[in-house]
């Protein structure tokens, strides 16, 4: 009987695919990305350097203000922990902001009022116009609306929703003058070589317009409150400096899990197991799949494997499978795009 099955290619190192955009293979089928990689020696190096960078930083930052730093805190388990790393491990004072896309699960709700309660955090939740958000992700389930570049790091809904947090994390901490921002971007989805960072404000007005543009050809000028103006942009005085510890901290899922665990954190059962706050990520990540024939989650889940975060089958376990009918048709429904 002859087997059927396309086997997909994929690097055999890490895991990214054939269809990854510019991706070239070795006569090993390791990929070119895998075949740069440095190894673990010099990646530790670097994370020391890091994390010594910041402690510096601290000493002349700190106390400035009434807050130390801003986290975007989407109730997921890679913020709650690094929230958990900035008030613990740096004594920091931590003000959480949390943007309502209208589709967090109503555990990543719960998870976020259990674990500033507990930790001890002030969070605003900010709760754009529900109308005008659902109108941004169908139109960007529909077409695409950013380059090519973007989309080699996530969906395009994806992509959407994280310019409106990136907007508002920063808007407010230029409004409250602090010093720095967090982010808990796994070290997949952040190089350690950017994990401390002056934010320049020339480089991120124009990476806002990036999004905002054809954002704002949907939804108007009702996004504006939600995204940086031009004179917060003239304030380079004023401007933060971007953190991701993750990058420069040891990274282990399930020590991860178990310590925020203590702090009243739940593993939500509504979201697919790239995301455990949103659910919406299974809808975006089935579009992104059909439209470029590679898992959005594919370069970070990559970088995680390579780098030794991640087994390599713990890595295709979260890109291969197909996305949960239930939760995709969840989407769809909420939508209005059956
Ligand atoms: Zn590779």
């Amino acid at each position: 009987m002859k087997n059927k099955v396309v086997e997909r290619v994929l690097c055999r190192q890490c895991i990214l695919p054939a269809s990854f955009p510019g991706i070239t293979f070795n006569d090993d089928g390791i990929c070119n990305h895998c075949q740069r990689y440095k190894g673990e020696k010099a990646t530790i190096a670097k994370q020391e350097k890091y994390e010594k960078k910041f402690i510096k930083l601290i000493e002349s930052q700190k106390n400035r203000g009434d807050y130390d730093v801003i986290v975007a805190y989407s109730g997921g388990k890679d913020s709650t922990y690094t929230i958990d790393v900035f008030v613990n491990r740096y004594k920091l004072k931590v003000l959480t902001v949390t943007f309502d896309n209208t589709f967090i699960s109503p555990t990543a709700l719960s998870n976020i009022t259990k674990v500033c309660g507990n930790l001890g955090v002030d969070n605003i939740l900010v709760k754009p116009n529900p109308k005008m958000l659902r109108k941004i992700f169908k139109t960007a389930a529909t077409r695409e609306l950013y380059s090519a570049k973007t989309l080699e790091r996530a969906s395009t809904i994806c992509t959407s929703c994280i310019s409106f947090v990136k907007g508002i994390t920063l808007r407010t901490a230029l409004e409250k003058k602090i010093p720095f921002v967090g982010y808990g971007w796994s070290p997949g989805q952040a190089p350690v070589q950017a994990s401390v960072m002056k934010t320049n404000p020339a480089f991120m007005k124009e990476s806002q317009q990036a999004t905002l543009q054809p954002l704002q050809k949907i939804a108007g000028d009702a996004l504006l409150p939600f995204f940086v103006t031009d004179e917060q942009f003239a304030r380079e005085d004023i401007f933060p400096w971007n953190i991701h510890p993750l990058a420069f901290l040891e990274y282990d899922e399930k020590k991860i899990v178990e310590r925020i665990q203590t702090y009243g954190w739940e593993k939500p059962n509504d979201t697919d197991p790239n995301s455990s706050n949103c659910t919406l990520n299974a809808f975006a990540n089935q579009v992104h799949r059909k439209r470029y024939d590679f898992h959005p989650y594919v370069w970070e889940i990559a970088n995680m494997v390579r780098t030794g975060v991640l087994t390599r089958n713990e890595g295709i376990e979260k890109i291969e499978p197909p996305e949960n009918v239930t939760m995709v048709s969840y989407s769809q429904k909420e939508l209005e795009l059956e």
